[in-house]
């Protein structure tokens, strides 16, 4: 069914995107962020979309490639 694919919300400008063209990012959410040695068990991620405009703006796509570029030659 064209036409029908499901919109996701862009959190950055409120514009509803379809998810295909949407770009995913992960939100970390640190809780108690005093000890920082256990930092890591109070995060939370929560998965935000961008459409295509605001991922850009924001840097998302060099983010993502940095991270694939970082996690591709260290693992
Ligand atoms: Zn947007």
């Amino acid at each position: 069914m064209r036409g029908k694919e499901a919109l996701v919300t862009c959190d950055n400008c409120g514009r509803k995107t379809p998810r295909s063209k949407a770009v995913a990012d992960e939100r970390s959410i640190r809780f108690g962020a005093e000890q920082k040695e256990e930092g890591a068990r109070y995060m939370s991620r929560r998965k935000v979309y961008y459409c295509i405009s605001c991922a850009k703006h924001k840097g998302i796509f060099e983010r993502k490639k940095a991270q694939a570029a970082r996690f591709g030659s260290r693992y």
